[in-house]
Formats: structure tokens, C-alpha cells, sequence
């Protein structure tokens, strides 16, 4: 790994300095509230702003509707979007989608699906998990079965998170039943507003809004299918490495897997570090007692691990200790850090409960931590596929 300092050209600093200037006017404390209530993951109204910039695809040309920003100056973007913490899962979604399209989509699609996505009128989301399963994604059940003019698909998809905002789905489906199951699967991209597609809404512990998707007897025509037929597996597989950050970003040196859960570890540790600097009633500051100040600094340590750790080791390390230390700062600071948002006597509005819930679904989504490990097991330290079982 290289420390070594980044000398960033004067326009670079020019544009990391005008950030400010947009993120102050457009992720407002309206877009924050929002986000409190919905747990959806996405606000209208920066997402569009952010198109309006070229924003949503940074590196396209202006052409394109992008920005035409040079790789360093995305990642400052990146960066700043992070440090802010601004609703930005619809964003990420759209994005791993958006990569099969490009790959795997035939021209006419991309031509009807990729300008809007720059402009924010298009977004996607990821129907891969089933109420069957998600880790186990080859043994999807959902059946697409060719028409004379397309495919009709019936089936169900679980946890589709930000279905609702968007107007596209990847769906991955089974199309051949008989063949072995990595052998028979096909992805489509599906429109959402298509007869026969039903969004319910699903409201996680954590405050998350994601959804369960219905699909019955829904028609797309060939053009929505993304690679050949009956190799999907091939087709969701680069999907699947980047989402679990197991490839180069950008040509930049690898960002970890765990940067999205930093991200609730880093305001953690601000808001505690902003309580334990308050006087209590005895006029004894918490930052007095060493075990606190112990805690404050591992924490900090922790946040480095996790944004070095790179792809999937980054990913175990910061969901679980997300979940490790969003327990022991309820535990230090008492009784007071359970109480929710807007209780009488809640601490720092409430974050630590909240955050203590959010934590725990940040070991299932993206694959669970279980599925990190083998990944780490096969692909970083070359040890077998454990044998199978029955
Ligand atoms: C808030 C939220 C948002 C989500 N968003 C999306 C989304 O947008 N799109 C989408 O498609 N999915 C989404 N998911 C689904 C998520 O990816 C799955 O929940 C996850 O992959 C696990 O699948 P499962 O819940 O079916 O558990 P299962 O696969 O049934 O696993 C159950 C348990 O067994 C363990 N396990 C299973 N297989 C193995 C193995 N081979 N080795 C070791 N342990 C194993 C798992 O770790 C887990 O503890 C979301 C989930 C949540 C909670």
C-alpha cells in the first residue's frame, strides 16, 4: 500500500473546495429528516440535483450527461458524499446495475436506459434475493418462460431495496429448470411499471425501507434480457464482485467493502466524542475516565482498519465491528443511550439506539459476513471449496 502523499492539481482543489457550496444547499436537513423517516435510501430531490451536475455518472463525458471528472476528482466527490452521509443506496444500486446493462444489454436498450440514468430520471435496483434465499443466488426459482414475442416471468423477490423509487430492476430468473443450476439461470432487466409487478413494503429493525416484489405472469420482450439465455450466471457474476468490492474502483488503489458502514462508526464516535465532552451533573466530563477515552481510541483505530482493509476483508471487519461498538458505547454511557430519537432524555437525539439497530443488518445485506469469509477463504487465501454436504 502506497502512503505516500496525493498532490492534487489547482483545479482539483478548486472543485473539492465548491463542494461545499452544493452539498450545503442540496443535502439540506429536509433531505436528512427524510431519510429518518422513509429509511429509503434515496432523496428526489439531491438525486436530480445531482444529475443536473452530471453528478450521477461523474466520469462520463458531458456528452453523456455526465461530468467528465477525472478519476481523483470522482473520488473526492465519493469522499465528500460519504462524509456528508447523504441517502445514496437508490444511487448505489443504480450503479451495479448500470454496469451489467452496459456490458451485457443490447444497443437499443442501452440507448433507452443510459441517458436517463445520467440525468436521475432512470434508476435501478437489485432483485436477486428470494424469500427461499439469497446467499444461495444459483438456486433461484423464479421462471421466466419464453412467448412467441418475449418472456413471461412469475415469481417473487425479497429485500429489492429501493424498488419503489426505482424503474428498473435486474431480475435474475430461472429459465431452464432441468439444466444444473448454474446452467439454467437468465437476467433481465425488468420495468417495474409493467402489469402484473407488485411492490409491498418491508421496514427493517434497523429502520431500513426495502421491499418484497411479486411478479405475476409479467411480459418483457427479448430486448430486456441481458446476455444469453441460460448463462446468467456468468452475466450477475462481475455484478456480484463489485458489490462485494472485490475489484479495482476506477483504476484508484482498491476502496474498502466496509466504507459504506464507516460511515455509521465514524458519526458514532463524533457523537460520542461530543457527549463524553460534555460535563455530567457532578461536573466530571465522561472523557475523564480512561476506559472512555480507551473506547474513543479504539474506535478511531477501527475506522482506519476499515477503510484499509480492502473488498470483502474490509466488509467482515466493519460490519462486525460496527456491531461490536455500537454495544459498548450504549454500554458506556449508560442507560440513557437506549432511549429512541425524540424520547425525554435521549442522548445526542437518539443516535446510539438507532445506531445499535442499524448495525445489525449490516452483517446480512450485500451477503452475509458468513459469505465474505468464504469469499476471503477462496479467493484471497487460495484454501478449497469445502465439500458438499448430503
Ligand atoms: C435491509 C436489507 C436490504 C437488502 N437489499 C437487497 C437488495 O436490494 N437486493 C437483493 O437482491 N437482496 C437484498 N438483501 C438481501 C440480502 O442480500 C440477503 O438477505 C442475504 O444475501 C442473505 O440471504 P438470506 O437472508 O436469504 O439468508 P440465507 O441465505 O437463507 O442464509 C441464512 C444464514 O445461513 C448462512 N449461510 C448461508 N449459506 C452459507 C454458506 N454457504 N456458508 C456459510 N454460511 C451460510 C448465512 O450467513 C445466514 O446467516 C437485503 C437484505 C436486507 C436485510
Amino acid at each position: 500500500m502506497d502512503f505516500g502523499k496525493l498532490d492534487l492539481t489547482r483545479e482539483q482543489l478548486a472543485f473539492w473546495d465548491s463542494l461545499d457550496e452544493f452539498f450545503d444547499s442540496h443535502a439540506t436537513e429536509a433531505v436528512y429528516e427524510e431519510e429518518r423517516r422513509t429509511g429509503s435510501g434515496y432523496s428526489d430531490t439531491l438525486h436530480k440535483a445531482l444529475g443536473e451536475r452530471g453528478w450521477i455518472m461523474p466520469t462520463w463525458s458531458r456528452e453523456r450527461g455526465g461530468a467528465g471528472l477525472d478519476v481523483v476528482s470522482n473520488r473526492i466527490l465519493q469522499l465528500e458524499m460519504d462524509r456528508r452521509g447523504v441517502p445514496d443506496i437508490t444511487l448505489g444500486t443504480t450503479h451495479l446495475v448500470l454496469a451489467v446493462v452496459e456490458a451485457a444489454g443490447s444497443e437499443s436498450l442501452k440507448s433507452k436506459v443510459l441517458p436517463g440514468v445520467a440525468s436521475g430520471d432512470i434508476r435501478m435496483c437489485l432483485g436477486y434475493t428470494e424469500p427461499d434465499g439469497g446467499s444461495d443466488l444459483a438456486g433461484v426459482r423464479t421462471r421466466a418462460t419464453r412467448s412467441e414475442s418475449g418472456w413471461i416471468i412469475n415469481g417473487a423477490k425479497m429485500f429489492t431495496t429501493g424498488a419503489h423509487n426505482c424503474q428498473y430492476t435486474i431480475l435474475v430468473t430461472r429459465t431452464d429448470p432441468d439444466a444444473p443450476k448454474h446452467r439454467g439461470i437468465t437476467v433481465f432487466l425488468v420495468p417495474l411499471d409493467r402489469p402484473g409487478v407488485e411492490i409491498r413494503a418491508i421496514h427493517t429493525v434497523g429502520g431500513e425501507r426495502t421491499n418484497a416484489v411479486f411478479y405475476d405472469d409479467v411480459f418483457v420482450d427479448d430486448d430486456y434480457r441481458l446476455g444469453p439465455e441460460n448463462k446468467g450466471w456468468q452475466v450477475i457474476a462481475s455484478a456480484l464482485q463489485t458489490e462485494h468490492g472485490d475489484d479495482e474502483v476506477d483504476g484508484l488503489d482498491e476502496l474498502s467493502n466496509g466504507m459504506v458502514y464507516a460511515k455509521t462508526l465514524r458519526t458514532l464516535l463524533w457523537h460520542a466524542t461530543k457527549w463524553a465532552e460534555t460535563s455530567g451533573p457532578d461536573g466530571n466530563r465522561p472523557f475523564d475516565d480512561p476506559l472512555v477515552r480507551a473506547l474513543l481510541s479504539e474506535i478511531a483505530i477501527d475506522l482506519e482498519l476499515m477503510r484499509g482493509a480492502p473488498g470483502s476483508m474490509g466488509r467482515i471487519i466493519a460490519s462486525e465491528r460496527l456491531i461490536q461498538r455500537s454495544a459498548e458505547l450504549l454500554d458506556a454511557i449508560g442507560p440513557e443511550a437506549v432511549l429512541p430519537r425524540g424520547a425525554r432524555g435521549c442522548v445526542e437525539d437518539g443516535i446510539f439506539e438507532w445506531g445499535h439497530r442499524y448495525a445489525q443488518g449490516t452483517a446480512i445485506y450485500g451477503g452475509t459476513t458468513d459469505i465474505a469469509r468464504n469469499i476471503v477463504a477462496q479467493q484471497n487465501l487460495k484454501l478449497p471449496r469445502p465439500p458438499k454436504v448430503g
